[in-house]
């Protein structure tokens, strides 16, 4: 191998895209970190913790951690609110980026810095006393912004994540008018904002909550057949969460199947069992009451023709991983290919970070579902695929 530093370009800041750069400078290699909202950590940065008494391995801290690392790293240079508008192949990569307005808003807003950290609006990011990171530690100063128009590369990482399913799409369950039907997602974000659940009417801490599980995952109708295997875990760990803070609190969880969350599965599903109701059967037809709870009817069990009604304060759907709008125009401009569910193909099953195309690997959730520390791992293993395939094209 060549003893020329080798220059890589990670495309994505959330947690797959962080471990990557910081594996990837680990390694020796000067890493391109391109991330195109204004801020780093991805989906998982904004979710809350779920420890009750004790932690429960919920992953969402090691976000943070991973971000400080690669904030404090010389070898990787952060373009936040950037785009790649081009990659240009010429045995090693020519990429053009295009700045988003906030990116150009982030230079003016260096010399505001100093003076008012938390008026600068390019950072978003939570830490876990849910002060802005600037308060936090000084850390994502908009002056390690990287300015490029264009880089020179001689390997890509694609770690552009996910989003959550929209709610939206699934037009029963009234997410856009019922104020107390709420997603994955806007729970994650209001228990990290607020340090506790709340019901979006009246700010209150709800008493009877229903969480709705696989809501846009395995559904034929849609084409989704995939399992999302994480809002399983998520769903039942923020409900136990909220059980150990109110013990009175009323939980039933709706559900077609439940995924095994690792390890110590046997053990949490039974404690959950324990402390809340599970009903095998997704409700239909939502309707507000007038004190803003939420009236639903399903059926007792799965095959079963007696039909209940309940309400609920809050109702939670937990909603799944979904490939992003834009990996189509991303997998023509890099031409890396999907697969037939839209995220980003694995060319070989035994190499999971490889494209199939020379110099172009894959890392977390943009190939598919994953967990944060299947993510992790993931993006690790990228790294290393990364600096093999360098040690052989030099
Ligand atoms: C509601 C919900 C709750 C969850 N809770 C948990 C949990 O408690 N524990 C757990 O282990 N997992 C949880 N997950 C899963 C977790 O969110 C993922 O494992 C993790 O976020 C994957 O990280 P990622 O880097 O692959 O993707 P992302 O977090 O999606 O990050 C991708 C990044 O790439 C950027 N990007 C996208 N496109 C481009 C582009 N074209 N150019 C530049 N940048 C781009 C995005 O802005 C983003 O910053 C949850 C998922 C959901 C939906
Ligand atoms: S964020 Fe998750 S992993 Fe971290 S301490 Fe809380 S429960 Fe444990
Ligand atoms: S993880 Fe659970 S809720 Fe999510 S799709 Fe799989 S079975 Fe459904």
């Amino acid at each position: 191998m060549s003893n020329e530093t080798k220059k890589v370009m990670v495309i994505g800041g959330g947690i797959a895209g962080l471990t990557a750069a910081w594996e990837l400078a680990g390694l020796g290699a000067q890493v391109a970190l391109v991330e195109k909202a204004d801020f780093l950590g991805g989906h998982a940065i904004q979710y809350a913790c779920k420890a009750t008494d004790e932690c429960r391995q919920c992953g969402a801290c090691a976000v943070e951690s991973m971000l400080k690392n690669v904030v404090n790293e010389p070898a990787i240079t952060v373009h936040l609110a950037t785009e790649v508008a081009g990659v240009n192949k010429n045995g090693n990569f020519t990429v053009s980026l295009k700045k988003s307005q906030t990116a150009k808003d982030l230079k003016a807003c260096e010399n505001a810095y100093t003076d008012n950290p938390t008026g600068c609006a390019a950072v978003r990011g939570y830490s876990l006393n849910n002060g802005r990171y600037y308060q936090a530690d000084g850390s994502l100063n908009p002056e390690t912004t990287g300015n490029a128009d264009t880089l020179e590369v001689d390997a890509v990482v694609v770690a552009t994540g996910f989003v959550p399913f929209d709610p939206r799409l699934k037009s029963t369950y009234r997410y856009d008018d019922l104020k107390n039907v709420v997603s994955g997602m806007d729970l994650e974000t209001g228990k990290r904002a607020n340090g506790t659940v709340l019901r979006p009417s009246d700010g209150k801490p709800p008493k009877k909550v229903a969480f709705i599980q696989c809501v846009g995952s395995r559904d034929e109708r849609l084409g989704h057949l995939w399992c999302s295997q994480v809002c399983c875990p998520y769903a039942l760990r923020t409900a136990q969460a909220m059980k150990y803070k109110d013990p009175e609190l009323d939980i039933t969880v709706f559900y077609m199947d439940i995924q095994n969350t690792g390890n110590d599965f046997p053990v949490f599903y039974q404690q959950c069992k324990d402390e809340m109701k599970f009903v095998r059967n997704i409700p239909v037809d939502m309707y507000e009451t007038e004190d803003d709870r939420i009236r639903t009817r399903f059926m007792t069990a799965e095959g079963s023709s007696e039909v209940v009604e309940d309400e609920f304060d809050l109702v939670v759907l937990s909603v799944g991983i979904m490939p992003a709008a834009d990996n189509a125009t991303l997998s023509e401009t890099v031409g890396a290919p999907l697969n037939g569910d839209g995220f980003f193909a694995c060319a070989d099953k035994l190499n999971r970070a490889s494209t199939g195309q020379a110099g172009i690997f894959v890392a977390g959730t943009a190939s598919g579902p994953k967990t944060i520390a299947e993510s992790i791992v993931h993006a690790g293993q990228s790294a290393g695929e990364v600096m093999k395939y360098l040690g052989r094209a030099s």
